[in-house]
């Protein structure tokens, strides 16, 4: 597996591929990988000749609020990782190498970005949809792979791709999970014994929601309601949001009559934890 931080020898080796006819999956990633990662990589590695897997922690997709400066990080860890899955190269830039001083230049999704983590993270998705745009244009790639951990990032580079014809298939994967069910992330290393175990109550609430919507409840407020008694229940646990929205553009709805995003973020102590299910 080839190791680099340059977007020259990406590029020099993306070139060489491209000549010889092979295809390309990308794995954005901010590093740290567990399972949920390993999934994404698994399915390129099945469907591409070449997986390219970056890791770079983005800075201008935090606030200034935000855990940028603690975001946990083990590059050698994250490269064993991706060589037991048979990745070809792990990408791992500098900030400096992605921005130049100079940089002005972005890319922005509007009506998807508007709830959610969105209307709580005001730079979050413009920093996304630049960085992954500049990931796509580096590594040349066939196809993306977005786990649906961070659903409305699935859905708005989805947007971005059709509404500006990129040259690439974004790929979708489900939600890993621990055994209790919390859903695997990078952020759970914050929490002490005690916030773990107290954050389970993200997939409790999802799970009772998800079963009712299933069985046929119309009534958003009703779902709502049913997730925000079970997490309120919880003392470790504080709602930053609880949304039912469509699964088109994302928009707060009343009725559940298509295709339906249930999205949540709670902080369990300091560390601020996303959850989801949907109903197509
Ligand atoms: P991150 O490193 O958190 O930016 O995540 C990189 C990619 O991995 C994103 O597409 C995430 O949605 C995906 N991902 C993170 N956690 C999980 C998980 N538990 N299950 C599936 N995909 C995940």
């Amino acid at each position: 597996m080839y190791r680099t931080e340059k977007i020259s020898e990406v590029k020099e080796h993306v070139r060489k591929w491209k000549r010889e006819g092979k295809t390309i999956g990308l794995v954005p990633t901010m590093g740290y990988l567990h399972e949920g990662h390993g999934s994404l990589i698994k399915r390129a590695r099945e469907e591409n000749d070449i997986v390219i897997v970056s890791d770079f922690v983005n800075p201008i997709q935090f606030g200034p609020k935000e855990d940028l400066a603690t975001y946990p990080r083990d590059f050698e860890a994250d490269c064993a990782l991706c060589e037991s899955i048979g990745a070809d190269l792990i990408f791992h830039p500098e900030p400096e190498e992605m921005y130049a001083p100079d940089f002005c230049s972005h890319v922005g999704v509007e009506t998807l970005s508007e709830h959610l983590c969105g209307a709580r993270r005001p730079v979050h998705f413009n920093g996304v949809c630049t960085v992954v745009t500049k990931l796509f244009m580096i590594s040349e790639a066939d196809r993306a792979y977005f786990g649906q951990k961070d659903a409305q990032q699935l859905a708005i580079v989805r947007r971005m791709v059709r509404d500006l014809n990129y040259n690439i298939e974004i790929v979708g994967c489900p939600i890993v999970r621990e055994e209790d069910g919390l859903a695997k992330s990078s952020r759970n290393t914050y929490m002490s014994p005690m916030e773990r175990k107290a954050a389970v109550v993200l997939h409790k609430a999802l799970s009772r929601a998800e079963e009712e919507v299933r069985q046929g409840e119309k009534d958003a407020n009703k779902i709502r309601r049913i997730i925000s008694d079970i997490i309120e229940e919880e003392p470790l646990a504080k709602i930053d949001y609880v949304e039912v929205v469509d699964w088109n553009e994302l928009q707060p709805i009343e009725r559940i009559d298509g295709p339906v995003l249930v999205a949540i973020a709670v902080f369990i102590g300091k560390v601020r934890l996303i959850d989801n299910f949907i109903v197509e």
